[in-house]
C-alpha cells in the first residue's frame, strides 16, 4: 500500500479570524493526506509571531493548551512529508526567523530545484543553516535583502528561487501566498466572513465553512493585511505546469484543484479509460480509496457493475509494526480483505489509480485470485510512470519504476494478471481539458517543464539516472 508516490506538504492560512490558530488546526486536520511526518501552526497577535511543531499526525501534534499558546487573528500552518531534507523536527514547517525585516515564518508545499546551488554560495558567504530543507534558502535571501519594504524584501528573495512553491508566509500584521510561475503545486484563496483564508486543496475550507473564491494565480504575490489584500503579479510569466497527479491521486476527490473538481476528472479518467481499455468481464473491483473514483467511471462507461470487492481497513496507522509472519501477503492484508462473495468465479477487472513499482499490485491481484476469481484485468487511470517527480513529491529511483524497466508484457507478467493496461496521455489529458499544454505531465514522458540542475539529483536523494534527453534544458 505504500507503493505509490508519496504526498508532498500541505499549507493552509488564515487573516483577521479571532481563532485563527484553531481555524489552522482544522484546516491542516483536513489536508492530513497531503503529509504526515510532521504539522506545524504560526500564529501572530500582531505583537508576536509564534510557533509551535511537532512530528506527527495533526491531532497528535495539537491539543487545547498547545493551540491556546498560539493567541492572534491570524496563522499559518503546514503538513509535511519530507521531500527535500530528512524528516526531523528541525526541518518541520512553519519556519520562524527574526531578522532585520522583522519576524517572519514560512510554508512550502513543493520543491526547489535550485535549491542546493543557491545554499552553497549563502553558505560560503557566511549563512549558518539550521535545517536541510530546500525552504530554509528563502528565509536566508529575504533576511539578507536590503530592500527598503517588507512586501520588497519578499519578492526579491522569491525571484530568485527556481521550481514548485505554493507559499504561505506569516508577519507580524500579514499573511502572504505566493505560487511559483508555472503554477505546479495548488493553491486557493477563500473568505470565512470577513477573514481570508488560503489552502493547498479546498476541502480544508469545507471543514471550516470558508467559501473558496479562486486559484492564487501562477506567479502571484497575494499581501493580505489590515489595508486588505493587493496582488502583484513581479515575476516574468512562465509556462504553465500544473501537476496532473494531483488529479491522478494527490488530492482528494472532494477539493477542487486548478479550478476543477478532482472527483469529476478522475471518474473521467476512468470513463475515458473504460473507451481506451475494455475487456469481457463480470464486476470491476477499485483498488481502495485510490481506485475508487476511476473504478466508478469505468463502470458507469462499460456497463460492467462496479463492486467494493476489496475491503480497507481504515484503522491502520503508519506506527503499525509488522510482526514476524509467514503468511502469504501478510503486509498488503493487514490492509486489503478480498470479498470472496464479489470475486469468487468471476471476470474482475481491477481499477487502480498507478503503479510504482509494482510489488504492491502483484500482492493484490494474488489476493484477488486466491479468493477465487477467474480472471484478473488490470486497469490503471493514468499512463505508465516512468520519471521521477523534481517538484515535490517523493519519488522511487528511476530504476525502481517497474514501467521505466519492464515492457507491458513484463509487467503483466510481474503481476500474474490476465491483462494490464494503462490509459494514454492524450486520454488523460483530455479529462483535464489541457488544449494549452498547463499542464506537467513529467513523470509519463520524462520531459521537465522547469529545468534541473545535475547535481539536485543528487541533492534530493534520488540518485537518479536520468537520460541527456530526458531533461529539457
Ligand atoms: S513530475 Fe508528475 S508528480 Fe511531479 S509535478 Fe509533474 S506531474 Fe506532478
Amino acid at each position: 500500500m505504500s507503493d505509490k508516490f508519496h504526498d508532498e506538504c500541505g499549507v493552509f492560512g488564515i487573516f483577521g479570524h479571532p481563532e485563527a490558530a484553531n481555524m489552522t488546526y482544522l484546516g491542516l486536520y483536513a489536508l492530513q493526506h497531503r503529509g504526515q511526518e510532521s504539522a506545524g501552526i504560526a500564529a501572530s497577535d500582531a505583537s508576536e509571531v509564534r510557533v509551535s511543531r511537532a512530528m506527527g499526525y495533526v491531532a497528535d501534534t495539537f491539543d487545547s493548551e498547545a493551540l491556546a499558546e498560539l493567541p492572534g487573528t491570524s496563522a499559518i500552518g503546514h503538513v509535511r512529508y519530507s521531500t527535500a531534507g530528512s524528516s526531523k523536527l528541525l526541518n518541520a514547517q512553519p519556519i520562524l526567523i527574526d531578522c532585520a525585516h522583522g519576524q517572519i515564518a514560512v510554508c512550502h508545499n513543493g520543491n526547489l530545484v535550485n535549491a542546493r546551488e543557491l545554499r552553497d554560495e549563502l553558505v560560503r558567504q557566511g549563512s549558518i543553516f539550521q535545517s536541510n530543507s530546500d525552504t530554509e534558502v528563502i528565509l536566508h535571501l529575504y533576511a539578507r535583502s536590503k530592500a527598503p519594504t517588507v512586501e520588497e524584501a519578499i519578492v526579491e528573495s522569491i525571484a530568485q528561487v527556481q521550481g514548485a512553491f505554493s507559499l504561505a508566509l506569516l508577519t507580524r500584521d500579514r499573511l502572504v501566498a505566493v505560487r511559483d510561475p508555472h503554477g505546479i503545486r495548488p493553491l486557493a484563496i477563500g473568505r470565512l466572513g470577513d477573514a481570508v483564508v488560503i489552502a493547498s486543496e479546498t476541502c480544508a475550507m469545507d471543514l471550516i465553512g470558508a467559501t473558496y473564491e479562486r486559484d492564487v494565480e501562477p506567479g502571484e504575490v497575494l499581501i493580505v493585511s489590515a489595508d486588505g489584500i493587493k496582488s502583484i503579479k513581479p515575476f516574468p510569466p512562465a509556462p504553465l505546469a500544473h501537476c496532473i497527479f494531483e488529479h491522478v491521486y494527490f488530492a482528494r476527490p472532494d477539493s477542487y484543484v486548478f479550478g476543477k473538481s478532482v472527483n469529476e476528472v478522475r471518474t473521467n479518467l476512468g470513463r475515458v479509460l473504460a473507451r481506451e481499455q475494455p475487456v469481457a468481464a463480470d464486476v470491476v473491483v477499485p483498488v481502495p480509496d485510490s481506485g475508487v473514483c476511476a473504478a466508478m467511471g469505468y463502470a458507469e462507461e462499460s456497463g460492467v457493475p462496479l463492486r467494493m470487492g476489496l475491503i480497507r481497513n481504515h484503522y491502520v496507522g503508519r506506527t503499525f509494526i509488522q510482526p514476524q509472519s509467514s503468511i502469504r501477503h501478510f503486509g498488503v492484508k493487514v490492509k486489503l480483505n478480498p470479498v470472496r462473495s464479489i470475486l469468487s468465479g468471476r471476470r474482475v477487472i481491477l481499477v487502480d489509480d498507478s503503479i510504482v513499482r509494482g510489488t504492491t499490485s502483484r500482492k493484490i491481484v494474488g489476493m484477488v485470485r486466491q479468493a477465487g476469481a477467474k480472471e484478473v484485468h488490470v486497469r490503471i487511470s493514468c499512463p505508465p510512470t516512468i520519471s521521477p517527480c523534481f517538484y515535490g513529491v517523493d519519488t522511487p529511483r528511476r530504476e525502481d519504476l517497474i514501467a521505466a524497466t519492464h515492457s507491458l508484457d513484463q509487467i503483466r507478467e510481474f503481476l500474474e494478471a490476465d491483462s494490464v493496461a494503462y490509459l494514454s496521455l492524450e486520454g488523460l489529458l483530455s479529462t483535464v481539458s489541457d488544449a494549452r499544454g498547463s499542464y506537467c505531465s513529467s513523470c509519463y514522458t520524462g520531459v521537465y517543464p522547469v529545468p534541473v540542475p545535475r547535481d539536485e539529483a543528487h541533492y534530493l536523494q534520488l540518485a537518479l539516472k536520468l537520460d541527456n534527453e530526458a531533461v529539457a534544458r
